[in-house]
C-alpha cells in the first residue's frame, strides 16, 4: 500500500545541478547522482493512482507506480527487475528523455507538481548496474535463425537484445565507426556520458549480440546478400536527413554550417580527449568548426539547438544567440490547448540555456551577411508572425523591424526531413513517404522480411519511441520466424502520443 499522503508532506525537488563555472569547464554530466534519500522521498509522492495516466503518456508502458513504491520502501532489487521488464535501456531514458509520462501524472490534475519520474527512473538504472553490473541474461537455447539489425541507435539496440535473449544470431551492421547511433555521437557527454553505452554493449556482447561496425550497407554490402545471409533483416536507420534553408542569401557563406556538422565534431573530439579540454572541432575536410573566442548564432529551439548550446559555451564562445521563430511559449500548461495528461506546449529550460547566451523569439534569418572575404559576419533578423493556412506554414517579416546580430559562427539545428535517400532503400525494396520516413505494414515490414523501427519510421522523435519500436519490431520479427512464444510489443506501428480528440 503506497503513502497516500506523500504528496502532500514532501514538495517536488531534484538534485542540484553541478555549478554552472564548474560544469562548463568539462563535459561531465550537469546532474550528479541524487542520493537514496531524496529519491526514495520523492518516489513516496507517488499515489499509486487507479488508473495511472503515467503509463499511457509512457511509449514503453513503464510500471511506474509499481518501481516508486518499491523504491520509497528500500526494495531495489525489485524495483531494477520491474524497469529492466519494460525498458532495455533506462540509463538512456533516465536521462534523456522530455519524460511525457510527469505531464500525464496524476498530481498536474490537482495543480500540484507531477513526481520526479524521470529521476527516480535514473536511479534505478544506476542501482542496477551498481548491483551485478549489468548481468547478461543470454538466451537457454538458440533458434538457429538469424536477424540482421541495420542501425546500431537505441531502436537497433533495442531490437537486438530482445531477439539475441529469445535464441536468435543477431548482427548490428553499422555505417559508424562506434556503436550508439545519435546517442554516440550526437549527443553530448555532458547529457550522456559515454561509459552508459560502453557499459550496455558489454551486456550486449556477453548475451551473443554481434557488432560489425564502418559497413554501410547498401555500399560496403548491398541488401541482396544481407537477405541471403539472415533469415529477417530491422531497418533502424533513423532520420538523420537535417533540414537547410538553401534560399537564404548567404547560405554558402564559410562559418555556416549544419548544427550535426558541429555536434559529431565536437563529440569526436571529446571522445578522443577521454573527457579532458579537447582540441578544437574540425569537419572531416578539416575547416575548423569550434565555437571557441567566436559570436555563435544558433537556429532553432529543440534538443539539437540546446545542444549546440551547451557545446559552444564549453569551447569557450564569446557568446551565444539562439532563435527561435515560434513566440515565446507559456511557462505554465494553457489547458485550453493543451489539457492534461497531453504534452503541453510550454517554455522549455534546459540546463544549457542557464549556462548563458540569448534566447530571442519570433523571428527569422533573412541573410546571412558577407564580411567581404566569402565568411559570415552577422544574421540579419526580421521579426516575423507565423501561421499555419491549409496546413501549410506562412512566415511573415514585419515591415521594419530587421536588425543584424554579429555571427562568427552560424548553427542551422531547424530539424530533420526524414530518413536520409541513400542506396539501401531501393536495394530493400522501400521508399520515403511524404514525411520523409519508411511507412511499416501493422506487423512492421516494410517489404516481406524486411521491418522498419525507430526514427527512420517515425521521423525524428525520441528515444523512448526508438525504445518501444526496435522492442515492438522484435516482437514483430520473432513472430514472423516462428518463435516460441511471444515478445512484449508495447507500440504499434500507428500509435502516437496521447492527444486531446
Ligand atoms: C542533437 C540531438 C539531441 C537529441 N536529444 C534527445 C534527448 O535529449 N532526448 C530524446 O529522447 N531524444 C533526443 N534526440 C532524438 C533521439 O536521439 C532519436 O530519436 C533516437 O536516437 C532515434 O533512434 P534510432 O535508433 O531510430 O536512430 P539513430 O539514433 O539515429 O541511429 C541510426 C543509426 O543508423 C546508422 N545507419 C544509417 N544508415 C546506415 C547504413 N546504410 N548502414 C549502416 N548503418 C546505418 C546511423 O549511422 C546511425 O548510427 C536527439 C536528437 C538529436 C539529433
Ligand atoms: S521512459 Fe520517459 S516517459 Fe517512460 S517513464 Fe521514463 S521518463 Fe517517463
Amino acid at each position: 500500500m503506497p503513502d497516500p499522503n506523500g504528496f502532500l508532506r514532501y514538495d517536488r525537488r531534484l538534485p542540484a545541478r553541478r555549478p554552472v563555472p564548474v560544469r562548463i569547464s568539462d563535459w561531465r554530466e550537469v546532474y550528479p547522482p541524487a542520493g537514496e534519500e531524496l529519491i526514495r522521498e520523492q518516489a513516496t509522492r507517488c499515489m499509486d493512482c487507479g488508473i495511472p495516466f503515467c503509463h499511457d503518456g509512457c511509449p514503453l508502458g513503464n510500471r511506474i507506480p509499481d518501481w516508486n513504491d518499491l523504491v520509497r520502501t528500500g526494495n531495489w532489487d525489485a524495483a531494477v527487475e520491474s524497469l529492466q521488464a519494460t525498458n532495455n535501456f533506462p540509463e538512456f531514458t533516465g536521462r534523456l528523455c522530455p519524460a511525457p509520462c510527469e505531464a500525464a501524472c496524476v498530481l498536474g490534475l490537482g495543480g500540484q507538481q507531477p513526481v520526479t519520474i524521470k529521476q527516480v527512473e535514473v536511479e534505478i538504472a544506476d542501482a542496477a548496474v551498481a548491483r551485478d553490473g549489468l548481468r547478461p541474461r543470454p538466451a537457454s537455447a538458440p533458434t538457429g535463425r538469424s536477424v540482421a539489425v541495420v542501425g546500431s541507435g537505441p531502436a537497433g539496440l533495442a531490437a537486438a537484445q530482445q531477439l539475441a535473449r529469445a535464441g536468435h544470431t543477431v548482427t548490428v551492421y553499422e555505417r559508424d565507426d562506434a556503436i550508439g547511433g545519435l546517442l554516440r555521437y550526437g549527443i553530448p557527454d555532458f547529457k550522456l556520458e559515454k561509459q552508459h553505452i560502453d557499459k550496455r554493449l558489454a551486456q550486449l556482447t556477453a548475451e551473443g549480440v554481434r557488432f560489425r561496425t564502418g559497413v554501410d550497407v547498401g555500399v560496403d554490402v548491398t541488401a541482396e546478400q544481407l537477405r541471403a545471409e539472415h533469415d529477417a533483416v530491422l531497418l533502424a536507420c533513423g532520420a538523420l536527413q537535417g533540414r537547410d534553408t538553401p534560399e537564404t542569401p548567404g547560405r554558402a557563406l564559410r562559418g555556416v554550417h549544419q548544427a550535426m556538422a558541429h555536434l559529431v565534431a565536437a563529440n569526436r573530439v571529446v571522445a578522443a580527449a577521454g573527457n579532458g579540454r579537447p582540441a578544437p572541432a574540425t569537419l572531416p575536410d578539416g575547416t575548423p568548426i569550434d565555437a571557441a573566442g567566436k559570436h555563435v548564432v544558433i537556429i532553432g529551439g529543440g534538443d539539437t539547438a540546446a545542444d549546440c548550446l551547451g557545446v559552444a559555451h564549453r569551447q569557450g564562445a564569446a557568446g551565444v544567440h539562439q532563435l527561435d521563430l515560434y513566440p515565446q511559449p507559456p511557462t505554465e500548461r494553457d489547458a485550453a490547448r493543451d489539457p492534461w495528461p497531453t504534452w503541453p506546449w510550454l517554455l522549455r529550460n534546459y540546463p544549457a540555456h542557464e549556462e548563458g547566451g540569448e534566447r530571442v523569439f519570433a523571428v527569422a534569418v533573412q541573410e546571412f551577411v558577407d564580411d567581404g572575404t566569402g565568411q559570415v559576419r552577422a544574421v540579419r533578423i526580421a521579426e516575423v508572425t507565423v501561421e499555419k493556412v491549409d496546413g501549410r506554414r506562412i512566415v511573415t517579416p514585419l515591415p521594419g523591424s530587421e536588425r543584424e546580430i554579429p555571427a562568427d559562427l552560424v548553427l542551422l539545428a531547424i530539424g530533420f526531413e526524414g530518413t536520409e535517400q541513400q542506396p539501401l532503400l531501393a536495394q530493400f525494396g522501400v521508399t520515403r513517404n511524404a514525411r520523409g520516413a519508411v511507412d511499416a505494414r501493422p506487423d512492421w515490414q516494410a517489404a516481406d522480411g524486411v521491418f522498419v523501427a525507430g526514427d527512420m519510421h517515425r521521423g525524428a522523435s525520441l528515444i523512448v519511441w526508438a525504445i518501444a519500436e526496435g522492442r515492438a519490431a522484435a516482437a514483430a520479427i520473432h513472430a514472423y520466424l516462428g518463435g516460441v512464444g511471444e515478445l512484449p510489443a508495447p507500440v504499434d506501428p500507428a500509435r502516437q502520443p496521447l492527444a486531446a480528440r
